[in-house]
């Protein structure tokens, strides 16, 4: 059953990056991607769990979803990195000590990490929360350019097929990472947490079973 649903959910974030580029097949000296075709990020982590409902946490679930969408891109041969494989804040690792905001900084390094990998796409992954428990479905945002658009268009149809929604992508002016990233990058809100049946689509049985473990043990490993 897991496997059914990641499936369908990755297969939107394949097409995508199948749309901007072949697997990148050349690697520097060091070992490590010379051209990365995507950096997924998986937002909050550490101190900052993001929205929630009850003890569930979006940052456990952009982590077990993000992990997912990073094997499958990885078994498909791309060069894929990741902003985060535990939960951790990407604030503490922060060079800019200047800085007072634990957000701002949690955002400069996102932002920092994207500017030195230089990736061909950036896939940022959130869960929406609202008040009124009925509003449901994936939102992607994107930034003021063409290819974030068509990007985007691609993953909310992929997305609204999957739970049954007609949703249209929104432009995310206000948001930091997409006001300030070059390369095409997405925001995927990928159901509201405050919805039941989001939250059973995002909550399936393995990831609810991880996050339960990941509580129950003292390791920062999960
Ligand atoms: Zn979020």
């Amino acid at each position: 059953m897991y496997q059914v649903r990641s499936n369908l959910l990755f297969i939107g974030l394949l097409i995508l990056c199948g749309m901007v580029a072949e697997p990148a097949m050349t690697f520097a000296a060091e070992g490590f991607p010379e051209t990365y075709d995507v950096i997924i990020d998986v937002g909050h982590g550490g101190v900052d769990g993001g929205t929630s409902v009850k003890t569930i946490l979006e940052k456990d679930i952009n982590l077990a979803i993000g992990k997912k969408f990073y094997e499958k891109l990885q078994e498909q041969s791309f060069n894929v990195g990741i902003t985060r494989l535990q939960d951790y804040a990407l604030s503490d690792d922060s060079p800019f000590l200047h800085m007072r905001s634990r957000h701002q900084k949690d955002l400069t390094q996102r932002k920092l990490i994207a500017d030195t990998l230089n990736p061909k796409i950036f896939v940022s992954l959130h869960v929406n929360w609202a008040k009124n428990q009925k509003r449901r479905g994936p939102v992607v945002i994107y930034q003021a350019s063409e290819k974030s658009y068509t990007l985007s268009q691609v993953i909310q149809q992929h997305l609204n097929q999957f739970y049954g929604t007609r949703k249209a992508p929104i432009k995310g002016n206000t948001y930091y990472l997409m006001k300030h990233l070059d390369m095409p990058s997405i925001i995927v809100e990928m159901g509201y947490i405050s919805n039941p049946k989001d939250l059973q689509m995002l909550m399936d049985e393995e990831t609810q079973e991880k996050i339960r473990a990941c509580r129950g043990s003292r390791s920062t490993v999960c």
